[in-house]
């Protein structure tokens, strides 16, 4: 298989393959291609798991984290941003402008500022409505007794069972050079303990990507996957010969062999061989793949998932 392809983590990164597809078949980067991905789900306050329109911490603060990758030696990141919207685009500043690959907090913002890019307000009104319900005991936490997904009302799309409050993008790409990128954000888990930091703006657990063998990102309760080095662990079983899918698989029979899991945590991992062949795994049904190629643009249940709910 050869060409050009995205495949982004849930049904709403289509809407980021609409965005960046164009440019990416007339001989555009992929790094460009998952930076854009990323980007119009940060800007989007219908996703309530990415950018301004993600759910806040526990008292209300929204922070932002994001990374980008093309080898291990091209790498960027930022994590606890609290005044810009686009981590991506910061995490892409910090890999080409500084000799650092991660910088967090504030000074991450100030970093940005120095960099030319505009503070905006992080919270959307629809993020802000959902912690002043929650506040009233309206919003659902997804703590104990909660149920693992969403009802089917709170798709994006009807075909999709969305997790509760946490969705990240994960977004990989190959471009017409057969050059490998991958890129992720996120909101962070809904509700957090202000300061948390999940998998996704960690390079080896929420994204890696190794030029000669592929790239993975994952999505879901970042703790299981940083217990597993998850992303980096795909490639590596992609390096020893699993297909995209098999190390999925691998990677989310790790993380459940560890212990055992609440009801309402999850992971799904997506891999993408550097010959275009991709795969996924979820621990629990709902989760879903967004792929567009030359001949293709739909989002897909995974190849395997591992428990029945
Ligand atoms: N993995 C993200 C985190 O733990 C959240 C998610 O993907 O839902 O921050």
């Amino acid at each position: 298989m050869s060409g050009e392809i995205i495949v982004s983590t849930w049904s709403f990164g289509r809407r980021g393959h609409d965005a960046a597809w164009g440019a990416l078949v007339d001989g555009g980067s992929s790094l460009d291609a998952v930076e854009k991905v990323c980007r119009v789900a940060e800007d989007d306050p219908e996703i309530d798991s990415v950018g301004w329109g993600g759910r806040p911490d526990r008292d209300g603060r929204m922070t932002l984290d994001g990374c980008i990758m093309l080898d291990p030696r091209q790498c960027g990141s930022v994590a606890c941003v609290e005044r810009h919207r686009h981590p991506v685009s910061m995490a892409r500043q910090v890999m080409e402008r500084t000799d650092h690959v991660m910088l967090v907090g504030p000074l991450a913002d100030d970093f940005a500022n120095a960099c030319g890019m505009p503070e905006e307000p992080l919270l959307a009104p629809s993020a802000r409505a959902a912690f002043d319900a929650r506040q009233v005991g309206d919003g659902g936490a997804g703590g104990a007794g909660a149920p693992p997904i969403d009802s089917p009302s709170g798709a994006l799309f009807p075909d999709e069972q969305r997790w509760r409050h946490h969705d990240t993008i994960g977004t990989l790409a190959i471009d017409g050079r057969g050059v490998l990128a991958g890129a992720c954000s996120t909101s962070g888990m809904a509700w957090k303990v202000p300061g948390r930091v999940g998998d996704s703006p960690i390079i080896g657990h929420g994204l890696y990507v190794r030029p000669q063998v592929g790239a993975a990102t994952g999505t879901g309760t970042g703790e299981l996957v940083m217990g597993e080095c998850g992303s980096f662990l795909a490639v590596e079983r992609m390096a020893m010969g699993d297909s995209p899918t098999e190390a999925c698989v691998h990677v989310l029979k790790r993380i459940l062999d560890a212990g055992p899991i609440e009801s309402h945590e999850t992971v799904a991992m997506l891999a993408l061989r550097e010959d275009g062949v991709w795969g996924s795994a979820s621990i629990r049904p709902g989760y879903r793949t967004s792929v567009r190629r030359h001949d293709q643009d739909e989002a897909l249940e995974p190849h395997v998932v591992l428990l029945e709910r």
